[in-house]
């Protein structure tokens, strides 16, 4: 079900994913070559809870029998890795890494969901421009992202762009409604038919997540039960954002 927010709901919508993005600023002024991605997650869960907020993807159940809840409070991917990696005591971060970094907070009951990719130290001039096509992609997106139109408009915006760049998205995740729950109505796919799918409506809060592959669109998941990482070995960027319908341009939540 699609859920039509009141106003005093997008005040707590605002609150929640204002939580988000200022963990994310947390991360981006803390992350260093070096340091281990369960360091960069403990950042994260310490600023969410110091910020009156439970980071929500911790326990979040896999789906599988035989797969744990998810075991961290951020979802943290590196390089190949797509979305969905485990912060780890083992896995050091390296300069040159591109590291994303997905969250969502949850605070007086509702959701704020954001990822980032950030560039460690110095990285490869492929990689900068495939981080910066994956952010620019989420924001061809929302310039359809008005009442009236259609979520096929904004996913085929985004699928058009990075498509144009020479790039692929992810097919197999998609954008998502988002309020009480983390996940709601609509789904978002980042490709599709224009002038399909549901109308936007003010008051609709949607997150935008464009998943970029630099080469194939083809994805494995590891033996983890949750990690993504690319076949073809290529690098992968991600970029959310929680946005808004109002009665004109979008409100991105998720930005400071
Ligand atoms: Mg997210």
């Amino acid at each position: 079900m699609v859920t039509i927010k009141s106003k005093k709901e997008i005040e707590l919508m605002r609150e929640a994913c204002r939580v988000a993005a200022l963990t994310q600023k947390a991360i981006e002024e803390n992350i260093k070559p070096g340091m281990t991605t369960w360091e960069l997650d403990q950042i994260a869960e310490q600023t969410m809870i110091k910020l009156g907020a439970i980071p929500a993807e911790k326990n979040y159940p896999s789906g599988y029998d035989d797969v744990p809840n998810f075991p961290a409070s951020t979802c943290i991917s590196i390089n190949d890795e797509v979305i969905h990696g485990i912060p780890s005591k083992k896995r050091i971060i390296k300069e040159g890494d591109i590291v994303s970094v997905d969250l969502v907070a949850l605070k007086n009951g509702f959701n704020g969901d954001c990822a980032r990719t950030f560039k460690v130290g110095k990285v490869s001039k492929e990689a900068e421009r495939l981080v910066e096509v994956t952010r620019k992609a989420f924001f061809e997106g929302i310039k359809y992202a008005v009442k009236g139109n259609r979520i096929g408009d904004v996913s085929h915006a985004i699928g058009e762009y990075v498509k144009s760049q020479g790039y692929s998205v992810v097919k197999e995740f998609q954008g998502h409604g988002i309020g009480r729950q983390m996940h709601e109505d609509p789904g978002i796919p980042n490709y599709g038919k224009a002038g399909r799918g549901i109308r936007l409506e003010p008051g609709m809060t949607l997150a935008i997540e464009p998943m970029v592959i630099q080469g194939k669109e083809n994805i494995l998941e590891l033996d983890d039960g949750w990690t993504i990482i690319t076949e073809d070995g290529s690098l992968a960027a991600h970029y959310e954002n929680t946005i808004l319908i109002t009665e004109k341009n979008p409100e991105i939540l998720t930005m400071l």
